[in-house]
């Protein structure tokens, strides 16, 4: 019979691209929760229109990308193409405002994206992110990017920051009217999908990956030029924070992301190794109100893990293995011994193995153990085991009552 194989875009993570993974995920948490963020935990289904609704009708995630199917009753459902609608979904639901004068939270998990797969492109793929509710000081904002940045930094990954500011409801109209006229002048110059963006959703032509369309805007309006007074303040209250910080980025005027719902800031780390962005976000000040909820300004931003993980060189290393080999009849020893050596903290395995200590030194070191702990009669009488480096072959004896003070 013919194998099974995964589905095409969704992969087994196995070995040491799990310990990448994990390596990101646990940084990512790590530096968020000293950040007293609080985790909510989502389900990886919703009403599609939860996404359609937030993430906007004119983009590719809610065109194109979308996994969606009736439930028995009829009712759309889809799988979670990112985090942030659902957390709003949430944040209403469970009228989190008014737990708290402001609420923190991050997310993890698959995310689903009908996309063609390649490199750092796959079908499902995980995201931390985070989000922050109800305050609207560009002080946020930085912190988002420089947590950002601290978690690049700890995975010693080389990244530009980007940012941009994309205006809001008095000032982006304007803009948009003269980013249309523009576009219509270089219609000629566009692929298809730009030519229905045009007019849809202008603002998209500026982030299409088409070399044709790149080179088209170059010469583009500027959202720059047309900030209101109110977003200019904090476009430039967002730079000072980040020069006091300490924080390089680069202002890209053409930076606009792939969602509907940004308003001023968005910001995106763009890897100069692979020249892909791994981390994106921004600010999204009239999300909750179109969700249904009570005007509430918000901002976040989203860790891809999996492209993180494609540059992490080194992952944290896993504790040293000691592997217990009993010999001849001393099992119920041995268990002891394993017991006693995890609850002084070590990583252990027993040899569920039985033969000489020839044969037993073989399996540990196929297991790739760093340490034997070699159990035999004379070990159980004398109330010690024999700890043996499998790296230097420097072995020692250590009584069971030192077990917890011994270095072994
Ligand atoms: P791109 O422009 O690369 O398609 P995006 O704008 O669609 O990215 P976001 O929706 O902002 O991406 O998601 C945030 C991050 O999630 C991205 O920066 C990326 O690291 C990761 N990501 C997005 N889509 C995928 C995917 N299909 N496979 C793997 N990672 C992804
Ligand atoms: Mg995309």
């Amino acid at each position: 019979m013919e194998e099974f194989r995964s589905v095409r875009g969704f992969h087994d993570l196995l070995g040491e691209d799990t310990e990448k993974f994990n390596t990101v995920r646990q940084t990512v948490r790590r530096v968020l929760e000293s950040h007293n963020f609080e985790e909510i935990i989502l389900p990886v289904v919703e009403y599609a229109e939860v996404f359609q609704r937030s993430i906007g009708e004119a983009t590719d995630i809610v065109q194109k990308e979308m996994f969606v199917f009736p439930d028995k009753k009829g009712r759309l459902l889809a799988l979670r193409p990112e985090g942030t609608a659902g957390v709003v979904r949430a944040f209403i639901q469970h009228r989190l405002f008014a737990l708290r004068p402001y609420t923190k939270l991050f997310y993890e998990g698959p995310m689903f994206r009908y996309e063609r797969p390649q490199a750092g492109r796959y079908r499902q793929f995980h995201q931390v992110g985070a989000e922050v509710f109800g305050i609207s000081d560009p002080l946020v904002d930085a912190e988002i990017i420089n947590i950002s940045y601290k978690i690049l930094k700890e995975l010693k990954i080389d990244c530009t920051v980007e940012i941009n500011s994309i205006g809001c409801r008095v000032c982006r109209p304007d803009y948009r009217k003269a980013l249309t006229e523009y576009l219509e002048s270089v219609a000629g110059a566009l692929c298809e999908d730009c030519i229905d963006r045009k007019d849809r959703n202008p603002l998209r032509v500026l982030d299409c990956k088409v070399p044709a369309c790149k080179t088209a805007v170059k010469e583009a309006p500027r959202i720059g030029d047309f900030l209101c007074e109110e977003c200019e303040k904090h476009r430039r209250e967002l730079t000072d924070y980040l020069n006091s910080m300490g924080i390089p980025y680069v202002e890209n005027p053409n930076l606009v992301r792939g969602l509907d719902y940004y308003t001023r800031t968005v910001f995106e780390m763009v890897s100069q190794e692979l020249g892909i962005t791994v981390i994106a976000g921004g600010r999204y000040d009239y999300l909750v109100e179109e969700m249904g909820g009570a005007p509430t300004p918000a901002v976040g931003f989203a860790v891809g893990v999996e492209r993180l993980a494609m540059l992490v060189k080194e992952p944290v290393q896993k504790k040293p293995l000691y592997m217990v080999l009993p010999m001849g009849d001393t099992l119920h020893y041995a268990l002891r011994v394993c017991e006693l050596l995890r609850e002084s903290g070590k990583r252990v395995e027993l040899s569920y193995r039985k033969g000489g200590l020839k044969k037993q030194l073989e399996l540990a070191n196929r297991l790739r153990a760093d340490y034997a702990v070699i159990v035999g009669e004379d070990e159980v009488k004398e109330e010690n085991i024999s700890v043996k480096n499998l790296h230097t072959g420097e072995q020692i004896k250590v009584s069971l009552k030192d077990i917890f003070s011994a270095v072994l």
